[in-house]
Formats: C-alpha cells, sequence, structure tokens
C-alpha cells in the first residue's frame, strides 16, 4: 500500500527504538544494562493507586469531557497557584492523553504550513518532528556545552524572520539538564514580547530540579508572558506515572478550546482513572516527590563525577531533570578491531556490542557529539553501567 508523504517521512522514536533494541537483546539472554528509558524507575505512589482503585470501584469508567474533568482542572490549577502564584481559570486548561500528546495537539492547532518554529538544541527528540507533522518547520537554535546548553536572546532575533510563530521552551532540559534563571527567562521573555512570539513553555521537570534555587515558571514573569505562553507539564516524570498517561496545557482560552476540539475529534478523554488518580498526585502529600528528588540527586552526582573522570568525556553537570549528556567526541577517528568510529550512533552501537550498555546517540537530540544517559535507574545498574562504559571506551 502507497503511504502517505508525512508518513513516508516520519522518524520512529529513537529512545523508544533503543529500549526496544535493549529488550530485544535481553530476551536473547544477553545481560543488558539500559540506559536509554525516560521514565523515573520508582513505582507510583500508593495513594495515587489507590485513587485509581476507588475509582474503578465506583465505576467511573465511562466518558468523560474530551478536554478532562472540571476537578482535575481545579486541581491543576490549585497545584499551580500554589507553586508558582499564578492564576488560571478551567477554560485554559485542557487535559491530554500526556504531555506529548497535548504538545502535538498545540503544534496542530497553533501551526500553519511554512510558519516556522524555534527549537533551541539539544532537543527533546519529538519537537522537530512534531513540528513537521503540523505543516510547520522547525528552526533550530545551537547551544554549546561551555555555555551551559542556553540560548540567547541575539540568537532569538538573528533566526527570527516574518514567518516565526513560536519559541519552544524546555527547562530543565531533556537531554542536557540545563536550566534558565529568572534573570535569562526575564531576557528570552523582552524578545518574545519583541518578536511578537508564542511560548510553548515545557516544564515537566520542574520538579526535579538540583539547583537550590526554585524553578521559575515562564508565566510567572509578567502579565505579558503569561499572555504568550501556553504552559506543558503532566504527571509522568513527577509522580513516577509515565505509563497513566495525563498532560496538560495551561493558556489563552481560545487555544485550549481548539485543542478540545480537536481532542473531541481524534481521542476523546484521557483515561477516566488515570484523571481520578491524577487529582490525588496533583492535591495529595508531595512527599514522595521529595524524597524521589534526593535519590535523584545522589545518583547525578555520582554519574557527572564518574564521567568526567573517563578520559575525554566532558559531562555538564546537571541542574535539573534525569539525564546526563556527556560530550564523547573525544572518542570520534578511532578503531575497534579495524572499523573506526566516527559518530555518535557508530558509539552507541559500539557500546551496546561491546558494552552491554544501552544508551541514546546525541544526534537524535540534535548533537551529534553526545550520547545521552537516563539515570533514572537503580544505583546498583548506574554503577555497573558506568563502569562498563568506562573499560568499553578505554579499548578505543
Ligand atoms: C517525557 C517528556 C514529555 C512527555 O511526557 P508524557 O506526559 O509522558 O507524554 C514531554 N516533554 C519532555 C521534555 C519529556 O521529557
Amino acid at each position: 500500500m502507497k503511504l502517505s508523504k508525512l508518513a513516508r517521512t516520519l522518524k520512529p522514536s529513537a529512545t523508544l527504538a533503543i529500549t526496544a533494541k535493549a529488550k530485544e537483546l535481553r530476551s536473547k539472554g544477553v545481560d543488558i544494562i539500559g540506559f536509554g528509558a525516560g521514565e523515573p524507575d520508582f513505582d507510583t505512589p500508593e495513594n495515587i493507586k489507590l485513587a485509581a482503585k476507588e475509582s474503578i470501584d465506583s465505576g467511573f469508567t465511562k466518558y468523560t469531557a474530551a478536554g478532562g474533568i472540571p476537578e482535575l482542572k481545579e486541581a491543576i490549577r490549585n497545584r499551580i497557584l500554589t507553586d508558582y502564584k499564578i492564576e488560571y481559570k478551567n477554560n485554559e486548561i485542557l487535559i491530554g492523553s500526556g504531555a506529548k500528546h497535548v504538545l502535538y495537539n498545540l503544534f496542530n492547532v497553533l501551526v500553519d504550513k511554512g510558519d516556522e518554529v524555534l527549537i533551541p538544541a539539544p532537543y527533546w527528540v519529538s519537537y522537530p518532528e512534531q513540528v513537521k507533522i503540523s505543516g510547520g518547520t522547525p528552526i533550530i537554535l545551537n547551544t554549546t556545552q561551555e555555555c551551559g546548553f542556553k540560548i540567547t536572546k541575539e540568537q532569538i532575533k538573528s533566526k527570527c524572520t516574518e514567518k516565526t510563530k513560536i519559541l519552544v521552551l524546555n527547562y530543565p532540559s531533556n537531554p542536557t539538564g540545563s536550566t534558565y534563571t529568572k534573570e535569562e527567562l526575564l531576557e528570552i521573555a523582552a524578545v518574545a514580547k519583541e518578536k511578537n512570539l508564542i511560548v510553548l513553555s515545557d516544564e515537566i521537570y520542574d520538579k526535579i530540579i538540583y539547583s537550590g534555587e526554585q524553578h521559575v515558571s515562564f508565566p510567572q514573569l509578567s502579565q505579558d508572558a503569561k499572555d504568550r505562553t501556553i504552559l506543558v507539564n503532566g504527571v509522568s516524570k513527577t509522580y513516577s506515572m509515565t505509563g497513566w498517561r495525563i498532560g496538560y496545557a495551561a493558556g489563552n482560552s481560545d487555544v485550549i478550546s481548539a485543542m478540545n476540539n480537536l481532542s473531541g475529534q481524534s481521542t476523546s478523554n484521557p483515561t477516566s482513572i488515570s484523571q481520578k488518580a491524577a487529582i490525588e498526585a496533583f492535591s495529595g502529600s508531595q512527599q514522595k516527590v521529595s524524597e524521589m528528588l534526593i535519590e535523584f540527586r545522589t545518583r547525578k552526582d555520582f554519574i557527572s563525577s564518574f564521567l568526567n573522570n573517563i578520559k575525554g568525556v566532558k559531562c555538564y553537570i546537571p541542574m535539573g531533570a534525569f539525564y546526563v549528556f556527556p560530550d564523547i567526541s573525544y572518542y570520534f577517528g578511532k578503531k575497534f578491531k579495524g572499523k573506526t568510529i566516527s559518530n555518535s550512533i557508530e558509539l552507541t552501537d559500539f557500546l551496546l556490542n561491546e558494552g552491554k550498555v544501552a544508551v541514546v546517540p546525541g544526534i537524535e537530540f540534535g548533537s551529534d557529539n553526545h550520547i545521552r544517559i537516563s539515570y533514572a535507574t537503580s544505583m546498583k545498574d548506574i554503577i555497573e553501567g558506568t563502569k562498563r562504559i568506562k573499560e568499553t571506551l578505554e579499548k578505543l
């Protein structure tokens, strides 16, 4: 059958692909340490699971409003108000089947063919693909490790054209773990105002912060920033609920209403049971979130210093999220069994086949000099996996 033009240009998700490859090797009995998956290894907290069970037992198992139930919208509004002192109304909140789905809907209701969307690199793998699906053109803003993987106002300005419509922000960042200070965000907000850009602020790692400073949410910066921002977040990372599929957008009511229509014609509501569970996640005790953060911090400290002690590896020390994104380009041009390793994909294959350790090539995130390692896995696996990385690289 002949596929559509769109289908023929779609890339499979690289992170899902590497996880599948590792799983396949494991099923053949090969002992693989997986650093590919972008999901916390902790179990979903008990109080949240209980809320889901109660929802099943009480028969809350039917269609709901396509954009989510009012009680969950209220729980989200209260969470945002408590954490960031930002006020939204119910008609400014849309709940979708995960933040990924929410972002997909957002690009589709905002982007026309030819519209340009600014995406800082290294980026989360799905932004450029989703923009392309919506008919838009991704415009990549490259950053460097020396500058903490941060974009500057001059850079945004220099890439703006008549067609530029949206600036995507993701902080703390997947894959780099970099984040912005309030002063830096204020500068970005000033350019966004000057160039009249819509800001899509993906703050899904807002609770996983190591810097000691509070996360600053983009709509918190000023009334203007709030008016031009669609805030995206969800329960996957903060509450270890990746499989439950609940994400949300908060912002301009026209945009929210258009997304509501799109959901109504495609997925309908996110799972009713998950919505009830998410109410408990946002409104219940936040104790587990702090406990997970303590554990993530221990792993981050270990893994970043271990990697920085491997010859030629330069690892930025993350300020948030649960990934490290070391520069491994020192090893490009080196040979193993007569075969030269020349890019992040070849290095990743080498680590998987020779070292039995799965990481994601940086090229998928827009930076070929790096690999991404997720430390959302046990300390035992982190110790063994990083040892394997070191020993394998030393063979080159
Ligand atoms: C994990 C992730 C998402 C998607 O989260 P879901 O709610 O599980 O769909 C979106 N953005 C970034 C940057 C992520 O890392």
